[in-house]
């Protein structure tokens, strides 16, 4: 086992880290930008590096930094978290060259699975189920007429290098097309640096469903279920759940099958999530992320497991510590993503917090680097934590949640906290009767 990790990485997704690290009795370092010195996250491990300034790019992006970082503190394996250098091959690479360990999946399957293109492709010789839409790269507005004639309006033009919900755009006439073609590709420019876009048919009310895959680059490899991610604003997350409301034993058996059965095939290691939309009882995938997903506590919530302790345990070469038949479903959990924005046009709202107050008891876990007198930089991300809740039925996890979100306090600054408290009012939330527009609809209708 590895005696000293670094986390290249912040905020409450690095302190989740050092959690797993200070269990397990391994020794953590945090890096950290000037504006991060006074960060939770550096208070709370063993060594702390201060890597750049404000600005990712010259700091947790900066590989050269967090290398150096590692050769001064003597970390022998890096943890990525999500967002920053987690998905980036050429990372690995460079850590692979100087002999660190990267706790996450080789550069190869990042590379695969990076550019949605090849990954789709990977996805369908691998049996799972993938949208319809063009084979390959859509290059002029021609050939993208030609494909929507084919697969059927409306249909979505989406970023090869796509990411975050950016460079997507959806065309319900064959009028609407050329615009939309032509902005996905500037948008994608602009964004990734890549201007490639491809097609697929959009579907109208569908559900957001990822499977949770683990495996040990050795062959084997389980899948931990699903999460609902269906509630999105601009393609982001604000709401996520696990299990699905509408997912059948038979219907995860089956998907979950699938995708645990070809990431074994390409000898994964450690953590993945293949994210499909979900219509009609069909599943379609959409991408995989090769990486720890920040919505991952409802999967541990309901499975009781550790799964950045997984991380690291086959990172260092060990086996598994549990089988699919081990993986049982108990209850439900619900993760609601507080972030430091202004409802409802979700604007950033750094600043200083005042007063902080997690909220306890039965089944509540609050993930959050925040503490009182806790400057928020404006540089970063605005989540600002998590508040996961855990009951023994669907009915039960949203009595707690509404619970555990009257007791969390946080003063100083604007945050997400009153969107849950009404969207916990609306039966649909209650029934869980949502699709991934829902969301979109009922801000309109409530905020105007
Ligand atoms: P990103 O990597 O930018 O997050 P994804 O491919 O994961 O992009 O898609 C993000 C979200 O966009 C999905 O959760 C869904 O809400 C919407 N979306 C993507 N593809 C389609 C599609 N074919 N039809 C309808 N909605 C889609």
């Amino acid at each position: 086992m590895f005696e000293k990790i670094l986390i290249a990485n912040r905020g409450e997704i690095a302190l989740r880290v050092i959690r797993a690290c200070r269990e397990m009795g391994i020794k953590s370092v945090a890096v950290h930008s000037t504006a991060d010195a006074d960060a939770m996250h550096v208070r709370l491990a063993d060594e702390s590096v201060c890597i750049g300034p404000n600005a990712s790019a010259q700091s947790y992006l900066s590989i050269p930094a967090i290398v150096s970082a590692c050769e001064i503190t003597g970390a022998e394996a890096i943890h990525p978290g999500y967002g920053f250098l987690s998905e980036n091959a050429n990372f690995v690479q460079v850590l692979e060259d100087h002999g660190i360990t990267f706790i996450g999946p080789t550069a190869e399957h990042i590379r695969i699975m990076g550019d949605k293109i090849t990954a789709k492709e990977t996805a369908k010789a691998l049996g799972i189920p993938v949208v319809p839409g063009s084979d390959g790269g859509v290059p002029d507005v021609a050939t993208a007429l030609k494909t929507a004639e084919a697969i059927g309006y409306p249909v979505i033009i989406k970023a090869t290098a796509g990411g975050g919900g950016r460079g997507m755009k959806v065309a319900k006439s064959p009028d609407e097309l050329e615009v939309a073609f032509r902005t996905a590709r500037s948008e994608a420019k602009a964004a990734f640096g890549n201007d490639e876009v491809y097609m697929e048919k959009y579907l109208q009310k569908p559900r957001h469903i990822e499977i949770q895959v683990f495996g040990d680059g050795k062959g084997r490899a389980v899948h931990l279920g699903e999460r609902d991610c269906s509630l999105q604003r601009r393609h982001q997350k604000v709401f996520e759940e696990a299990p699905g409301p509408v997912i059948t034993p038979e219907q995860r058996a089956r998907i979950g099958k699938i995708c645990a059965d070809a990431v074994a095939r390409i000898g994964y290691i450690g953590a993945g999530t293949i994210e499909f939309l979900f219509e009609d009882g069909e599943f379609y995938f959409i991408e995989m992320n090769t990486r720890l997903q920040v919505e991952h506590p409802v999967t541990e919530g309901i499975f009781g497991v550790d799964l950045v302790r997984e991380q690291i345990r086959v990172a260092a070469g060990l086996p598994m510590s549990f089988s699919q038949d081990d993986l049982q479903i108990n209850g439900h959990a619900i993760e609601v993503r507080i972030n430091a924005e202004k409802i409802p046009e979700f604007a950033p709202r750094p600043g200083k917090v005042k007063v902080f107050h997690a909220p306890g008891g039965l089944g509540v876990r609050m993930d959050s680097a925040l503490y009182a007198g806790y400057s928020i930089p404006p540089y970063y991300d605005s989540l600002i934590g998590k508040l996961i809740v855990h009951g023994r039925d669907r009915p039960e996890a949203l009595a707690r949640l509404k619970r555990a979100l009257a007791e969390l306090i946080i003063d100083g600054v604007e945050t997400t906290i009153p969107l849950f408290h009404a969207l916990l009012e609306d039966p649909d939330i209650q029934n869980g009767a949502y699709n991934i527009h829902w969301l979109e609809k009922w801000l309109a209708a409530t905020y105007g």
